[in-house]
């Protein structure tokens, strides 16, 4: 007897029963793509997917399955019948292989109508361990070496000693599509993430400034992207020419507005390009009050130019929390390389916080900006991203 099989928890799934099939379906979907490698035999039921392992190594898999979003938990289980003496003698060749000298049976009962109760089955499955261990143990209720976790389903019986915490949130690709901008700071691919997590599927656009930015920073950001990879598996990025726009911008708009009216820029560009690719949403990596463009009154005027929604998914979080997951999902070595990034190149000296919106619509009328944003949403060159290397846009999913 031995865990050979992965027991897949759902996670927000009980809050939303309408769409329970949809969850379970995409989950299912995402779990075979996350694990195609090992060709592996899953299976679904309402409650739990099932990985079968047969001779695999249990730990990469999990790892792998720990990065796929709608998972609550995990366990490794091992199926027996659910004869309560198949069960204890399961239960007893499996404690004898852990390390540690006592134990506590933990029971959950689903099949209702099982001759014992929860606690009747315990007792049963504990006795037996006792009675014919060859080595010796006791049994601790409050701090047990090993924990054994006895699941009593319609179908069989599951026993489990480990359990992992998965990344919780929806399956990807059950939110729909969101148009990410993505610059090489910290803060955009940890949006991203938050994104992903909830089964909000990425596509992302950068806005470029050469020659005042350079190439290399198309490298950084698919460097970053392959870290996501681990979340979503083919992402794609737009590279914006914003140049033209940004010298307009700076010819004909006082210093302190530059950076207020190329957001508006930005956004209007960015909603171009998001119905294009039928995204439902732009997404920042904007935090209240993180610099000047960041302030409420800078981002009302900011959305002035549209009524396509705008996420901002970390619109509370602490620059350390960001930090930390940015961190977590090896992204932040990437991010804190040196580079230009176009809202840096003109970086003005005093800029506006709590920006007027007069005055913006004054100042966009000095040029033409329509003729260019239409020009950049034209004007954009695909890279894909896809499972940690850069594709042909052919092979792109
Ligand atoms: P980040 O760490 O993500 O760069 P930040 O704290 O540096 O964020 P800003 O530079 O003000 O803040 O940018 C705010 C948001 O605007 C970014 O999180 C990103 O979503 C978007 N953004 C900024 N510059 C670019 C760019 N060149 N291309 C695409 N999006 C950008
Ligand atoms: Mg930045």
């Amino acid at each position: 007897m031995k865990f050979d099989t992965v027991m897949i928890h759902f996670g927000e799934l009980s809050t939303k029963g309408a769409n329970r099939k949809l969850f379970i379906q995409q989950l299912l979907h995402n779990v075979r793509v996350a694990i195609k490698r090992y060709g592996l035999l899953t299976k679904a039921d309402r409650d739990h997917i099932y990985v079968y392992l047969g001779e695999e190594d249990p730990t990469p898999i999990l790892e792998r399955l720990r990065e796929v979003s709608g998972i609550q938990r995990l366990s490794l289980v091992a199926k027996t019948g659910k004869d309560i003496g198949e069960i204890g003698a399961a239960a007893l060749s499996l404690i004898e292989k852990e390390a540690g000298s006592t134990f506590k049976i933990e029971t959950k009962r689903a099949d209702k109508k099982y001759e014992l109760d929860s606690y009747g089955i315990s007792r049963a499955v504990a006795t037996h361990v006792l009675k014919n261990s060859s080595k010796p143990l006791s049994v601790d209720l409050h701090h047990p070496d090993i924990l054994l976790k006895v699941n009593l389903r319609e179908e069989a019986c599951y026993l489990s000693c480990k359990e992992y915490p998965g990344l919780g949130g929806y399956p990807l690709g059950m939110n729909g599509k969101v148009t990410m901008l993505l610059s090489g700071g910290i803060d955009s691919p940890v949006a991203a993430y938050a994104l992903l997590r909830r089964g909000i599927k990425v596509e992302c656009l950068h806005f470029a400034s050469p020659p005042y930015t350079s190439e290399a920073v198309i490298d950084k950001l698919t460097r970053i992207l392959r870290q996501l990879n681990d979340y979503q598996s083919d992402i794609r990025l737009d590279i914006v020419p914003f140049t033209k726009l940004q010298e307009a911008i700076y010819q004909n708009v006082p210093e302190p507005y530059c950076i207020t009216i190329m957001r508006r820029m930005m956004v209007r560009i960015a909603v171009g390009i998001a119905k294009k690719r039928h995204s439902l949403a732009l997404a920042t990596g904007e935090s209240i009050g993180q610099v000047a463009s960041q302030t409420l009154e800078s981002i009302d005027v900011i959305n002035e130019v549209t009524n396509f929604p705008i996420l901002r998914p970390l619109c509370t979080e602490d620059k350390v929390t960001i930090i930390d997951t940015a961190k977590r999902i090896g992204t932040y070595d990437i991010s804190i390389e040196p580079y230009e990034d176009c809202c840096t190149i003109f970086k003005p000296k005093a800029p506006k916080t709590k920006p007027h919106l007069d005055e913006c619509q004054e100042y966009e009328t000095r040029f033409d900006y329509a003729s260019m944003v239409e020009e950049a949403v034209e004007g954009t060159t695909p890279i894909f991203v896809s499972e940690g290397e850069v594709v042909e846009p052919s092979k792109s999913k």
